[in-house]
């Protein structure tokens, strides 16, 4: 098992990249600490395979350094840093049984035939099929080849890392949860440095202690579900996280007061005088109808009840903003005005989130 340290990394497909937006990954620093299970999560397109198969090996970087336990491994062949990959689609030898193709990692590394006996029937057991070790992988659906991948790629305890390209896209919903929470408890169980990389917000956020966001070829957060929540540090992983993401409102700010097309708004902390693109993010849980005055004027547009609670969808001048309404509050005929929360608020500039001014201490005493 390995740290994985990321140096001035960045990748780019083209022979002569000139400026970023010819990067398909840009430059990036990172560790990814030893026996950590990490999610990569981003959209499609936004460099996560790319950053997977540098690590691995498969693509060798355009710039920068790759280190296991800070030996660098950046011109080693895959084989040679010792990395088990699970892909999007299954890669099985269809000739082979389940059996011998869940075996073979380990047949090929010289393995004692007891200990890989029992480990492949380990294996069969957390996937389902123990009672298919002994069929052709040939004939059998794409969800079980799939499922004898995950095997293959778990089935080595003295790997570096394992690595997962969204392995579960072909399996069915009911199974892809089961497949999921074995995976972790794998991960509980042995410890490996894990990588899962995913769309889908979910199963980043369940399978992970760390999730990676990824946006445009770039590492916008790294965090855990909490904090990407609560702090996200880009307007992407507000918008990206959550359901429905992040409410984004232009604004004007002088210290702790914000001014959202003139109307005031205590934002609970001191931000001084930005400039540039400057918004209010706040999630549509820390939003509240109010029928007060000095609340912001809305067009409530439509109440979707999602069963946990109700999602309203409202409009302010242009603006969709979402709030999530408890259960159990009504909804009154005249609340049509929002109060927010100001331990929901952040504040952006050009997207990036700006960290508050540290509240002044009690006077006479040390910081
Ligand atoms: P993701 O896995 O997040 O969907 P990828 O890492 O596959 O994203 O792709 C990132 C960007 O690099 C995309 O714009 C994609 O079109 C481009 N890209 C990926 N693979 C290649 C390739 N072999 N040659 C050229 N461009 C590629
Ligand atoms: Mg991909």
């Amino acid at each position: 098992m390995a740290k994985i340290t990321l140096s001035n990394l960045a990748h780019s497909y083209l022979p002569d990249p000139a400026g970023e937006e010819d990067y398909a990954l840009k430059e990036l620093d990172h560790v990814w600490e030893d026996g950590k299970a990490y999610a990569l999560l981003g959209a499609s397109g936004c460099g996560k395979s790319t950053l997977l198969n540098i690590i691995s090996g498969l693509l060798h970087p355009s710039r920068g350094r790759i280190l296991f336990n800070d030996h660098d491994v950046t011109d080693q062949p895959t084989a040679a840093r010792n990395i088990a990959q699970v892909f999007q689609f299954p890669v099985v030898y269809d000739t082979m049984s389940v059996r011998e193709n869940l075996a073979f990692p380990l047949k090929n590394r010289g393995a004692a035939t007891s200990y890989v006996h029992d480990r492949v029937q380990a294996i069969a057991q957390m996937i389902g099929m123990e009672h298919e070790l002994d069929r052709k992988a040939r004939g059998l659906t794409a969800d079980a080849k799939q499922k004898i991948s995950l095997g293959r790629g778990m089935v080595r305890e003295d790997v570096n890392a394992i690595l997962f390209d969204e392995p579960l896209t072909v399996i069915d919903p009911h199974m892809k949860w089961e497949l999921r929470t074995q995976l972790k408890s794998l991960h509980q169980d042995f410890g490996h440095t894990m990588i899962y990389v995913t769309h889908d917000q979910t199963e980043a956020l369940t399978f992970a202690d760390q999730v990676v966001v990824m946006h445009d070829g770039r590492v916008v957060q790294m965090g855990t579900p909490e904090e990407l929540f609560q702090r996200p540090a880009h307007t992407f992983v507000g918008y990206f996280i959550g359901s429905p993401g992040m409410n984004l409102l232009d604004a004007k700010i002088d210290g702790r007061r914000g001014y959202v097309d003139g109307i005031e708004i205590d934002l609970g902390a001191a931000y001084g005088a930005p400039v540039g693109r400057v918004q209010i993010g706040i999630r549509p849980e820390f939003v509240h109808l109010t029928d007060a005055a000095d609340g912001l004027p809305v067009n409530i547009r439509r109440v979707e009840d999602v069963g946990r609670h109700r999602i309203v969808r409202a409009d302010f001048f242009g603006t969709e903003i979402n709030i999530v309404v408890p259960e159990d509050k009504p909804i009154g005929a005249d609340m049509n005005r929002l109060a927010l929360d100001p331990a929901g608020i952040n504040v952006y500039v050009n997207d990036w989130r700006l960290a508050p001014e540290a509240a002044p201490g009690p006077v006479g005493e040390a910081a």
